[in-house]
């Protein structure tokens, strides 16, 4: 029997030699009294430390306190365990991962006496598995994947990595990921990076890098800590995905918000926001600064005659010109249409200076946009009107600054075209007066200040046949205001609409009551009509709701429209002057002859009369060539079978000069001037 025993004691020291699993024993209270050399080898511990201890007294052992009551529990019980798993770290900071399988010993009499078993070494298979953990993590994605260890050193790398950075995997291997850095980072920024990586475990943002060909990208980059199955930190996941092209598209949607498509030049937008900074730079420091607001004269002459795209042509080759001559830090900007604005800074603490340099500027400007134009094979020529305005720390309002620009602007084409004007106190005077009275407006109709004057209009100088409807504004501390004075108002605020609609009413409510006397039955009115007023959609509809409320005959209601807004937009107006005179109603083409448009356009109006303009009636007898001019309108409206009429007859020599040559309808001074209803009425 010893023989025998002998024989299987050393058959198993054989087998545990062989294998790299060791043996190991343990009494009743786990205290080991047997341990393999190998877990010696392995752990570098003297066989005294091991034996007599259990096993949760030995040193390194990773494991939690609720692990090992696991652990312990199943000895208690006596139970058999298999796999076991355990980390034990060394001194050095290495460590191995070992694997235990007990079963427990009892003697013959059945009494519990011990445990016995073998511990292998599974360090390989756990670092296999935890590799296949981070390859899963890392390069299921198809964004550029780097892991890393936790001094940020490149473990790995996948495909999308290098097809982005144009780096190999080998080639980043080993290198830390400061090899991607742009440059474009401060430090500061990679230690709060990595700073948050310490405290929270992961980071996200926007990285500048550096690929391999020296292209700088934006990526946006991810980098997530993994945990260890022993709950350390040991690997960075780190995501890479290029948006230089979402960066790009976004800068470019920017670029449409604030800069002009046709030029390239900053837009409204931007050039108010560039102002408001001027502004802030001028409180602080002080400096006075100038914009100037340009147009092109006689542009719309340019374009008809060479057509919309040499007239996109030449706005390029203007704003080409224009940032030509500012310096680098003064703004160019394309309001639209062929108006720029030129925003100079830093002229200066002195307003003097300031004006001259500013005067200096607009001079260069002239000069340089004088130069002739190449537009495809054409020559061109085209001058600027330019207006100025200081600015200092004192101005707050943007939008009242550019109207001031604009309004010197307008005075420098009024003065000839071709120069630079300051806006001065004068036209501020005027721009204040024009608010005060836009606001004096707006109460006029509320407060019932307007009145209808009526001027009566003659045939062959001694039938009256009817008036014409002028409206006055009784202002309560101004007296009398002249409609010359309000009416363009009105059009730009839009309070042309119920005031014309007011006149209209008022006009045909009088038509309707001298309807009912023989004596003013046959009576015309003849009423303004603003532009504004026949463009709106239902004008038409309008006139036939005044004209059914009222009860006046259409037949006695005369409309004057003026050359420009009825040739504005042709169709539409010959569309509401064929409905309006379906009813009845009459046109007349009020100031003819002071348009300049086209005479056949003008042919294809559905027109009633002609209305001279009293400019040349005046000159009737004082200078030959506009007695010639009437002489032509008259022959014009006959041939085009309408009647005519000459407004603004003062003497009889004017009067005469008409009847003799077939204009028997006549309206102005020599017969009244435009007087209250009952006077009118008298004078009948
Ligand atoms: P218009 O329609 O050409 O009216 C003729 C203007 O010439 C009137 O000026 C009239 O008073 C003036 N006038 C008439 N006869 C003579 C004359 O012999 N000599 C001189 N020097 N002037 C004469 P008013 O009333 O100041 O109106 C000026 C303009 O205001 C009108 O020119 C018309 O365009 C506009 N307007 C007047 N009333 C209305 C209205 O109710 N609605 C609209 N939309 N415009 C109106
Ligand atoms: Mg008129
Ligand atoms: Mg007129």
């Amino acid at each position: 029997i010893k023989r025998l025993l002998q024989e299987s004691e050393a058959r198993f020291r054989a087998l545990v030699t062989l294998s790299s699993d060791w043996f190991w024993e343990q009494d009743a209270e786990f205290r080991f009294i047997e341990v393999d050399n190998h877990l010696l080898v392995n752990s570098r511990l003297a066989y005294a430390t091991i034996l007599g201890t259990r096993r949760w007294d030995q040193p390194g052992l990773n494991l939690s306190e609720a692990q090992w009551d696991q652990h312990r529990a199943v000895l208690q019980q006596h139970q058999e365990f298999r796999d076991f798993e355990v980390q034990r770290s060394n001194n050095d900071g290495s460590s191995y991962w070992i694997s235990i399988s007990g079963t427990p010993i009892f003697n013959a009499m059945g009494q519990f006496c011990g445990y016995r078993g073998i511990g292998k070494d599974i360090s390989k298979r756990k670092q296999v598995e935890e590799e296949l953990r981070i390859a899963a993590i890392a390069f299921e994605s198809q964004e550029g994947v780097l892991v890393t260890n936790e001094q940020f050193e490149i473990l790995r790398s996948n495909r999308a990595f290098s097809r982005m950075t144009g780096y190999s995997a080998k080639e980043v291997l080993g290198q830390t990921l400061d090899i991607l850095k742009s440059g474009r980072h401060e430090e500061a920024f990679f230690d709060t990076i990595r700073h948050q990586l310490h405290t929270i475990g992961d980071w996200k943002g926007e990285v500048w890098n550096r690929c391999k060909n020296g292209d700088v990208c934006l990526y946006y980059m991810t980098t997530t800590g993994v945990i260890h199955v022993d709950g350390r930190l040991r690997h960075y996941v780190t995501t890479l995905v290029d948006i230089t092209q979402k960066e790009a598209a976004a800068k470019e949607i920017e670029h449409l918000a604030f800069y002009d498509a046709l030029t390239q030049l900053p837009n409204r937008r931007l050039l108010m926001d560039r102002m408001q900074q001027a502004f802030a730079a001028c409180l602080r420091n002080g400096r006075q600064g100038a914009l100037l607001c340009l147009d092109l004269d006689h542009s719309k002459n340019l374009n008809d005659a060479l057509g919309h795209d040499m007239g996109d042509v030449l706005l390029q080759q203007v704003a080409q010109r224009l940032k030509c001559c500012v310096r680098e830090d003064d703004t160019v900007a394309r309001f639209g249409g062929d108006e720029f604005l030129v925003l100079l800074e830093d002229l200066g603490t002195h307003a003097g200076d300031a004006a001259e340099q500013t005067q200096q500027m607009g001079e260069k400007i002239l000069s340089a946009l004088n130069q002739p134009y190449q537009l495809g094979s054409h020559t061109a020529h085209s001058t600027p009107s330019i207006g100025a305005v200081l600015f200092n720390n004192q101005t707050h309002n943007l939008d009242e600054l550019v109207k001031y620009a604009d309004l010197a602007m307008y005075a420098a084409k009024a003065e000839g075209r071709n120069t630079i004007r300051f806006f001065d106190p004068m036209m501020q005077a005027a721009v204040s007066a024009r608010i005060a009275l836009e606001n004096d407006l707006r109460r006029a109709l509320a407060e019932q200040q307007f009145q209808l004057y009526y001027q009566v209009q003659m045939k062959n100088g001694n039938t009256a046949i009817g008036a014409e409807a002028l409206i006055r504004w009784h202002h309560p501390e101004r007296g009398m205001v002249s409609p010359l004075q309000f009416i363009g108002l009105a059009e730009e605020t839009g309070l042309i609409l119920p005031m014309g609609l007011w006149v209209l009413q008022t006009a045909c409510e009088q038509l309707r009551r001298w309807q009912q006397n023989p004596r003013t039955a046959d009576l015309q009115l003849a009423v303004n009509v603003s532009a504004r007023q026949f463009r709106q959609p239902n004008f038409t509809e309008q006139v036939c709701a005044v004209l059914q409320q009222t009860g006046a005959r259409p037949d006695r209601l005369k409309l004057e429209l003026t050359e420009s807004m009825a040739l504005d937009n042709v169709e539409d107006t010959i569309a509401k002057m064929t409905a309006l005179r379906k009813l009845g109603l009459g046109f007349s083409l009020d100031d003819f002859g002071t348009g300049q448009s086209s005479l056949s356009y003008l042919t294809r109006l559905p027109l009633d009369q002609l209305k001279i303009d009293q400019s040349f009636v005046r000159n009737i007898g004082i200078q030959h060539t506009d007695a010639l001019i009437v002489q032509t309108l008259i022959g014009m409206a006959h041939s085009l079978g309408i009647n005519v009429i000459a407004e603004g007859v003062e003497t009889e020599a004017q009067q005469a000069f008409l009847q003799q040559h077939g204009c028997t309808l006549c309206q102005g001074y020599l017969f009244s001037r435009p007087v209250p209803l009952d006077e009118f009425e008298r004078l009948l």
